[in-house]
């Protein structure tokens, strides 16, 4: 009997495509494929963060059951949201939880249709070897998240935050050091929360980690700003640690983070930042526009507030109403076309401020991990977690290099290399 091919589709977060490098990990009597159009089963590991993410899973699912040889499983955080509809509608196969991810092999071999959605409590127990097509390695350190924003759905599909116990993170990383891997990204849904109630955190982690052969770079996924405490600033000027961190603001005007019950203000996050440009680092955030009570004075507070900050990167999307939540009921909500207006003029404000710091910078050397090549250039990001695009004869993709001589573009650095 021909051996059956299965093809992964990742939506959403690094946690999840550390979730379906766990399946790759596990997956027995079949074969991985990335080519879709040849797989015999789909497994769609999915997002359900904003309703855009909802629909993009959904048309996607549709797209795929156009060829009725394939068969459709559904896992991830869309598993508890839209699990029970679509299987309902008999639009998937099968629909697990994060939590039975690791039994992959058995589900796939239940002849009839399955609904197991698991629970919201287990602690991952899983290890890689490997991360197909990347050569960085996304490493989950903790699960859920117990803060309780008014907008966010995801401590319902992910669970509060529980951490991951430490010493198998070490031993994965030392298994993917020895396999070649350098630089680390810490993932998580809530990556601050780590070791949260217990004699660890997210800082010593990284101290262990830095000592462990191979280790050349650390990343961190999402941190919140009440996060950084005096015991992670210690490790600020640390040379294993990237010069860029990711720090949730998810808003600028105090009352807007109020509305959002949010934990972080304005007036700490501004000082937060300030100290951390100060020594030299890139910072970006995450924010949403149009969140319900958004009027016009609040969002010109909030743009005078984020034009003080010195931020060079940011994930910003408009705000969507999520079932079940707080700020989904909440009046004042904001005109679709207004917020997508006002999330332009965001992006294009962080725009200059990264091109700004990327020529303040253009003397310092950078140091990159080239990912990819595209069109005859290959492409990587620096310390500052920019993008650079390299023009370069010999190969060099997964290779780390230093450039000193680079052209600061709009939207990247450009460089050509050659091996001295
Ligand atoms: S910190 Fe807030 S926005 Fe982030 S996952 Fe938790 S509840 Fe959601």
């Amino acid at each position: 009997m021909q051996t059956k091919k299965v093809y992964f589709k990742t939506f959403g977060c690094r946690t999840n495509v550390f979730d379906s490098q766990v399946m790759i990990s596990k997956l027995q009597g079949h074969e991985v494929t990335e080519n879709e159009t040849e797989a015999d089963i789909v497994i769609v590991n999915s997002c359900t963060v904003t309703n855009s993410a909802d629909s993009g899973v959904r048309s996607y699912i549709n797209q795929v059951n156009k060829d009725n040889s394939k068969k459709i499983f559904l896992t991830g955080c869309g598993a508890h949201s839209k699990g029970e509809s679509l299987f309902k509608a008999g639009k998937v196969n099968g629909v697990f939880g994060q939590s039975e991810k690791a039994k992959i092999n058995t589900l796939l071999a239940k002849e009839e249709k399955f609904y197991e959605i698991g629970d919201l409590e287990f602690v991952d127990e899983n290890i890689v070897d490997d991360f197909v097509g990347k050569s960085r390695a996304f490493i989950k350190v903790q699960e859920g998240c117990s803060f309780r924003c008014n907008y966010c759905i995801i401590p319902s599909v992910r669970g509060d935050a529980r951490s991951i116990n430490e010493k198998l993170i070490l031993e994965q990383i030392t298994r993917l050091a020895s396999n070649g891997y350098g630089e680390f990204v810490l993932t998580g849904t809530n990556v601050g929360s780590y070791g949260n109630g217990e004699k660890r955190s997210i800082a010593s982690l990284m101290k262990r980690m830095s000592q462990i052969r191979g280790v050349r770079r650390i990343r961190l996924g999402s941190l919140e700003p009440t996060q950084i405490n005096d015991e992670f600033k210690e490790i600020l000027d640390e040379p294993w640690l990237e010069r860029h961190l990711h720090i949730a603001i998810q808003h600028s005007s105090p009352e807007m983070l109020k509305l959002m019950n949010r934990r972080n203000n304005y007036k700490h996050d501004l000082e937060l930042f300030n100290l951390l440009s100060e020594k030299g680092f890139a910072i970006g955030t995450d924010f949403i526009v149009g969140h319900p009570g958004e009027n016009e004075e609040l969002w010109c507070e909030a743009i005078k507030n984020i034009i003080q900050m010195p931020l060079t990167h940011i994930h910003a999307f408009t705000y969507s109403a999520r079932d079940n939540t707080p700020s989904a009921t909440m009046k004042q909500q904001v005109n679709g076309a207004v917020a997508k207006e006002r999330l332009k003029e965001l992006t294009n404000i962080i725009d200059q401020k990264n091109l700004a710091f990327r020529e303040k910078y253009s003397s310092k050397e950078l140091e990159v991990l080239i990912e990819s090549k595209h069109d005859e250039l290959y492409s990587g990001y620096d310390q500052f977690y920019n993008k650079v695009l390299v023009q370069s004869s010999e190969d060099i993709e997964g290779d780390w290099i230093n450039i000193q001589d680079y052209k600061v573009k709009e939207d990247e650095n450009y460089a050509k290399f050659k091996r001295s």
